[in-house]
């Protein structure tokens, strides 16, 4: 696999970091905000398979190939599993640390990990019933969301095709 060029390393950490900085924003004002470290409910309740352009999986897949092999054998044979028993939704992610509800590759997760809870489409919002139930109590009047068509739209322009979990590990065994 080709390693990642500078400068596509650094547009995409600059999205990253994009992100990152509005949602500390928003949890750091926020003291009710509910997403952290073991609360893992949208890790396992995905809609898709992770589907993520190339520049994302290859970002990820430097996260993936630090973890010891023992645990890389473990997320091989999820997907695995995921693929062979049908995968119905939703899935539950398997880069997920299921004991610690962690994930694995947290360093090198994708946008839509990162932006999951704290941005906004033209559609609606992007977060879980957690986070519903707590906007109906305070009110969201003072909270810059992160553009989620905007982030999109920006990693689309970044690279490459689309391909899912399952085409990724069938292509990098
Ligand atoms: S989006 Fe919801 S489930 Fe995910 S970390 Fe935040 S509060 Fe937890
Ligand atoms: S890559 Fe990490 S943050 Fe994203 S769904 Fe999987 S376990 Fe959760």
């Amino acid at each position: 696999m080709e390693p990642i060029s500078p400068e596509q390393r650094q547009a995409l950490e600059a999205l990253y970091q994009r992100v990152e900085t509005r949602a500390a924003d928003i949890s750091g004002s926020h003291d009710w905000w509910p997403c952290r470290r073991g609360c893992d409910h949208c890790c396992r309740h995905l809609s898709a398979p992770l589907p993520l352009t190339e520049l994302e999986w290859r970002y990820l897949w430097e996260g993936f190939q630090r973890l010891p092999e023992h645990v890389q054998a473990e997320v091989r044979a999820r997907v695995a599993e995921l693929e062979r028993s049908g995968a119905s939704r939703p899935y539950t992610c398997p880069f997920l640390d299921r004991e610690a509800g962690a994930c694995r590759v947290y360093a090198h997760r994708p946008l839509a990990c990162r932006s999951y809870g704290f941005a906004a489409a033209r559609d609606g919002g992007r977060w879980c019933h957690f986070i519903t139930d707590l906007l109906a109590r305070h009110g969201d009047g003072d909270i810059v969301w992160a553009n989620q068509d905007s982030l999109e739209e920006t990693v689309a322009s970044l690279g490459g095709p689309t391909s899912t979990l399952f085409e990724w590990f069938a292509a990098h065994r």
